[in-house]
């Protein structure tokens, strides 16, 4: 499985890195090897002195497909999560300040923090035992992350600035998108460095999604 990521979907995020509202999706993916799931802990890499934490609203893909219709976004896409895009602030500014790839910055392993996750009613999947979203709801839901008990940051999917089945249909363009893989839908606004010791709480619709602690 692969992980794709959009950058820059909330403006207040974008403002807060000083970046423009983008034209179209910024993209970037982080392979299998970033993923960290619940009950895993995160050791703090050598390579960073400034890890930041973006809380983000992810989806999985229930059913394969490229070149999506926006329409057709619904049957591909079967649970929903709360995760963490973490990125190595200080070597994502030299890579930008150079023009170059950021990959080391946002790819690294465990670099990916994801909740369980659960079906969505209303989508691509057969099977909705345990589902709390319906699909048709993916764009107004509420979501936090707190740092040792102190919230950080609140998110609202209603001020993405490309939906769902807009970046769906752009990335499927690109890159076949395969059961299993996730989509993370960029981070609002209030990202900020994570240190040895803290413990990291994610908040859905007012459900605890994850706690991870950094190692
Ligand atoms: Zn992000």
């Amino acid at each position: 499985m692969k992980i794709i990521c959009v950058g820059r979907n909330y403006a207040a995020h974008a403002k807060e890195m000083q970046a423009e509202i983008p034209q179209k999706p910024v993209i970037f993916m982080k392979p299998d090897t970033a993923v960290l799931k619940p009950g895993q802990d995160f050791y703090y890499p050598d390579f960073s002195k400034e890890i930041h934490y973006e809380c983000e609203v992810f989806f999985r893909i229930g059913a394969e497909g490229k070149y999506i219709s926006p329409k057709f976004v619904y049957r591909h896409i079967d649970g929903i999560g709360l995760g963490l895009d973490l990125t190595a602030r200080d070597l994502q500014q030299q890579l930008k300040a150079q023009g170059l790839p950021w990959e080391i910055a946002k790819a690294f392993n465990g670099s990916a923090l994801i909740s369980e996750i659960y079906p969505l009613r209303n989508a691509g999947n057969k099977n909705e035992e345990g589902a709390f979203i319906d699909y048709k709801d993916i764009q107004n839901l509420h979501f936090e992350l707190k740092v040792n008990g102190e919230l950080r940051q609140r998110g609202y999917t209603g001020d993405w600035i490309f939906p769902l089945e807009t970046l769906v249909a752009y990335i499927s363009q690109f890159f076949t998108l395969k059961t299993g893989d996730l989509i993370f839908t960029g981070t609002p606004a209030g990202v900020g460095p994570i240190h040895i010791g803290d413990i990291l709480e994610g908040y859905l619709q007012s459900k605890k999604m994850f706690t991870f602690r950094v190692m």
